[in-house]
């Protein structure tokens, strides 16, 4: 795989630009680009698909965001009825069950705490809580030390047999924002596919998930500027596969000329520093969406290092001075024929 340097023309589109700009210049035939946005899972999630009839695509495309609302009504802890809000009041107190595909998902994020060590970890969510980024609020350093104690992914106690969680301390909160958004369009890309549609995309935020390409060739993905809304860093040509962007820009207020952002650093409770995004490129958009908030925590040479271990994924990381690091796999434009 390699990488477009930024000074070809096109590299500005940004995804939903190039996917506007297909359904424009398609050859003829009764296929079309056919598409919609709404805001779902505290952002903005695109289904865009190609196919023949336009009342099947639509009905489709229902299906799919159908398909993303059933998943945040499982996942999101801002829906008191939620399970994940149930597992949130109760399981300190006791085993609480959850169904088959929430406790796998806590499981996947346990796996990927062990495997990221421990700077992907839904325990964050102990101190996590405290944030509200558009109220402008944080918590302060007494709230942090008590909460510290709790972020910590082996207190989350996953019975598979039974399906319940419990929690091994008082105060433990988990929370899927790192994961939960690279599962749904996975899941609604599978929801596509299995529909028959064999071109289309599907982006929740800053995940989003291709089904195979548009039409012979392949969908240009840009990066976003982290500093510069709207401009595109780079653009990556992708078939068939996921890629998720971690910003510190998608949440985030600033006090005194400091910029407390999402992405949380497990060890302090902090917004984690050092780093402006982290990009994972991958085939599975639950692995590249938790890497990408994982790489994120690292940093630049931990995490790029992590990223050299998985065959398969790879990851461009804009550091806090805004220069682009590449992982082994792809190629820095510089270097491109
Ligand atoms: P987005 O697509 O919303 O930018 P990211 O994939 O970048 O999401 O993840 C940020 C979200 O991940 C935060 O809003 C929060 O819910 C969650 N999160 C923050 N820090 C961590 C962490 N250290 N481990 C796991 N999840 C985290
Ligand atoms: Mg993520």
């Amino acid at each position: 795989m390699s990488c477009i340097a930024k000074d070809k023309p096109w590299v500005t589109v940004t995804l939903a630009a190039v996917v506007v700009a297909i359904s424009l210049f398609s050859r003829p035939s009764d296929a079309e680009w056919l598409g919609d946005s709404r805001a779902m899972m505290g952002t903005e999630v695109s289904v865009h698909v190609w196919h023949e009839n336009a009342d099947e695509a639509s009905a489709f495309i229902d299906d799919a965001f159908a398909e993303v609302a059933r998943i945040e009504g499982l996942m999101s802890t801002y829906i008191e009825g939620s399970e994940i809000s149930g597992i949130n009041s109760g399981a300190a107190e006791t085993p609480v069950a959850a169904g088959d595909e929430l406790i796998q998902l806590i499981l996947r994020s346990l796996d990927i705490s062990m495997l990221t060590r421990g700077a992907f970890d839904i325990t964050f969510d102990s101190v996590g809580q405290y944030y509200d980024f558009r109220e402008r609020q944080r918590p302060d350093a007494a709230t942090i030390e008590e909460g510290l104690e709790r972020i910590d992914f082996k207190l989350v106690d996953v019975d598979r047999l039974a399906g319940t969680v419990r929690f091994l301390a008082p105060g433990v909160r988990i929370n899927l924002g790192g994961i939960a958004k690279g599962y749904a369009v996975e899941r609604a890309v599978s929801l596509l596919r299995s529909r028959g549609i064999r071109h289309g995309i599907v982006t929740a935020g800053g995940d989003s998930r291709l089904l195979g390409d548009r039409l012979g060739q392949p969908f240009m993905v840009g990066i976003r500027d982290p500093r510069r809304d709207e401009e595109v860093v780079l653009s990556i040509p992708l078939e068939d596969e996921a890629i998720s962007t971690s910003g510190d820009y998608e949440r985030y207020f600033e006090e005194d000329g400091k910029r407390y952002h999402h992405i949380i650093q497990p060890a302090t409770g902090l917004p984690a520093g050092g780093v402006r995004s982290a990009t994972i490129v991958g085939p599975d958009a639950v692995l590249t969406d938790a890497l990408a908030t994982s790489v994120f925590v690292m940093g630049v040479d931990q995490g790029l290092t992590l990223i050299s271990t998985l065959p398969d994924y790879e990851g461009i990381v804009i550091d806090a001075e805004g220069r682009l690091f590449y992982s082994d796999g792809l190629q820095p434009p510089e270097a491109a024929e």
